[in-house]
């Protein structure tokens, strides 16, 4: 393994230790060249944890599909596909990391939400409204209002009013 700190091939494993699950094996490492320490996670190849969705029901952990959703709600904006890549390699990397067999989609849609907030507003407002499933329209205020923080409300308005599809969802009298 080639060590992170100087890119030197000779470490040695300290400890061994099987996840929760089973399903992985996290082995500590000492660089033998410089004396740092990293981690390494084996998985079984082709091993994919599960998304538990909000109806209930299971079913694989498919990285190229939160790709293409992200693509869709991204399209035409100003995001690089780098990002979107990233977002998708850190949701998987975070699942790995702590072992997770299971996770739910909403633990998913709830970090892709905040990364595509700091990036770009419309692209959140586009995954958010399918994500969430918005029926009216004062959830999705509320759920705008969470991610939006202390900023001033009337610049979060300009912001929506950017682009004419996020009107759509206005119906307060
Ligand atoms: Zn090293």
């Amino acid at each position: 393994m080639i060590c992170p700190y100087c890119a030197k091939d000779n470490d040695k494993v300290v400890d061994s230790r099987a996840s929760e699950s089973g399903y992985a094996i996290r082995r500590r490492r000492v660089c033998l060249e410089c004396n740092g320490r990293f981690s390494t996670i084996e998985k079984i190849e082709g091993f994919l944890p599960t998304v538990i969705k909000k109806n209930g029901t299971k079913e694989p952990f498919v990285p190229s599909k939160l790709k293409t959703s992200l693509e869709i709600a991204c399209s035409k904006r100003p995001v690089s596909n780098q990002l979107l890549t990233d977002i998708v390699s850190c949701v998987e990397n975070d699942i790995m990391q702590r072992y997770r067999q299971e996770i739910t989609s909403n633990e998913i849609g709830e970090y892709v939400m905040k990364r595509l907030y700091e990036a770009d507003k419309v692209a959140y407002v586009r995954f958010a409204s399918v994500y969430k499933d918005f029926t009216d329209p004062e959830s999705f205020a509320q759920e705008v209002a969470k991610f939006a923080g202390n900023e001033d409300p009337g610049k979060a308005d300009e912001q929506w009013g950017a682009d004419d599809s996020a009107n759509d969802k206005e119906g307060n009298e």
